[in-house]
């Protein structure tokens, strides 16, 4: 073990992994199908062929292990990639734990979150394939401004349905995506159907990312020109941000650590599911055997509270169904700041993973994460999105644990996005105004009534 190690560890452009690692022929398992939800038969190429180009839907069902990264990601990757890994020596002194912690940094991406590393191969593929437009949904704005960067990079066009609430009260992600070029609508809209229909029982309806998917999918199927890109919860979305925790394991190969536990943040699972495959491999191999758990947001706690069951990924029911962990597409969280955990649904993957017991969960509280964020900014320096706050909450619950026992664990965590655009949740916890929402048990026993019963 070092005595002291750097606080930053870096990597070369050279050094930088060159394949994506896909989890599933290495689980002991295999992760249960998507389902067509008229037939209820697993979903083949065909049910996603009017979504997805076909080298994404490809790698969605892979059982290859590696996946090279094309050269025309890598030459986008090495805007920002490799990102940095740090050794949280000032937090770990504020703290005055015996631990030792580690966070890999996503902020330093051109939309300041982990999202583009999924976002450029995304709109990469369907350039080859030859489509000219991605719709998407965004809620905060993480995603929308991510694929909009993305396929700006390919001269591509982007539509962008942002949750309404998050479209009125967070202008300044619509500016960074109307800046990449791509257009922006508030959902529920008056482009769609479903949208019409929401916005006649309610002008004002503050939208859902679930509403937001459906309006995003719907105008995408209507145009042979155009696919739709989902920026968390796939297979493939997952197995792209895998590039996290294959530069994390070299990163900390270089100062001789193997991590002993390790926490993200899941809100569809992808930064948490690209930090954590890798090492898990690693595990499952018997090279090295942290703890892995996920960290989500008291209030909308599908991994602890919901039931794992296929749903459908969107509110409108028009998805494949998935099996995951979920409180029912219905489901609609209370607005806590972390807007990027809000999604009533668990990535199929990490919900696999979960209930074959390969990771844990734990739900957290945001005034705490915002208590850890500060500690954090005061320390590190770096202002947290709302979302990885959870995670670093995590990361200190573990290390005061460690001062408790007086173990020297190695804590290993991603901190997937600054918060500079999300300074207003800052506002509210300084001023003392921001609350710790209660989760409403019965708004999810209803939404879990309209779930599909389905045997499997
Ligand atoms: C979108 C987003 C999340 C939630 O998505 P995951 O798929 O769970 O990673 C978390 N953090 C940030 C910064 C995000 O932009």
């Amino acid at each position: 073990m070092p005595l002291k190690t750097p606080h930053k560890i870096l990597l070369s452009e050279d050094e930088m992994p060159t394949q994506w690692y896909n989890i599933v022929p290495d689980l002991p398992v295999p992760p249960p199908p998507a389902l067509h939800p008229g037939t209820l038969q697993p979903a083949g190429p065909e049910d996603f062929a009017p979504l997805f180009p076909m080298a994404l839907i490809e790698q969605e069902v892979s059982q290859e292990r590696y996946i090279d990264i094309p050269g025309g990601v890598l030459d986008i990757y090495k805007i920002w990639r490799p990102s940095p890994l740090f050794r949280a020596h000032r937090l770990e002194a504020l703290l005055d734990t015996p631990a030792r912690i580690y966070y890999k940094y996503e902020g330093v991406s051109p939309a300041g979150s982990h999202k583009p590393n999924t976002a450029v191969p995304q709109a990469y593929y369907n350039h080859q394939e030859g489509i000219r437009k991605l719709t998407t949904e965004t809620g905060a704005g993480q995603w929308g401004t991510s694929l909009a960067f993305a396929t700006a990079q390919y001269g591509m066009e982007c539509e962008v349905w942002q949750v309404a609430a998050s479209y009125r009260q967070k202008p300044h992600r619509r500016t960074m995506m109307e800046i990449w070029g791509a257009t922006v609508h508030p959902s529920p809209s008056d482009l769609t159907e479903y949208g019409r229909s929401l916005l006649a029982i309610d002008p004002d309806h503050p939208g859902s990312l679930g509403i937001a998917i459906s309006e995003a999918v719907a105008m995408a199927v209507a145009d042979p020109n155009t696919r739709y890109a989902l920026g968390s919860v796939l297979n493939h979305v997952l197995m792209h941000q895998t590039i996290i925790g294959e530069e994390a394991l070299l990163q900390l190969a270089k100062v001789g650590e193997t991590p002993d536990v390790l926490v993200g943040c899941t809100g569809g699972g992808s930064n948490f599911g690209g930090l954590a495959f890798p090492f898990l491999r690693e595990k499952l191999a018997g090279r090295m055997s942290p703890t892995i758990r996920c960290v989500e947001p008291a209030a909308c706690p599908s991994l602890t509270m919901g039931e794992y069951r296929y749903d459908f990924g969107d509110s409108a029911g028009m998805t494949p169904l998935m099996k995951m962990h979920t409180l029912g597409s219905q489901f609609i969280p209370d607005p806590i700041h972390a807007g990027g955990l809000r999604y009533h649904g668990m990535s199929p993957l990490v919900s696999h993973i979960y209930e074959l017991g390969l990771a844990e969960a734990i739900s957290i509280p945001q005034l705490e994460c915002f208590d850890a964020a500060m500690k954090f900014a005061q320390t590190e320096g770096i202002v947290a999105a709302p979302e990885p706050t959870h995670a670093i909450a995590a990361a200190i619950r573990e290390a005061l644990a460690c001062k408790e026992s007086g173990e020297e664990k190695v804590i290993l965590t991603a901190l997937c996005g600054h918060g500079h655009l999300d300074l207003a949740s800052y506002e509210k916890y300084l001023s003392g105004e921001m609350v710790d929402l209660d989760l409403s048990t019965d708004a999810i026993a209803e939404a879990m009534k309209s779930v599909p019963v389905i045997a499997g």
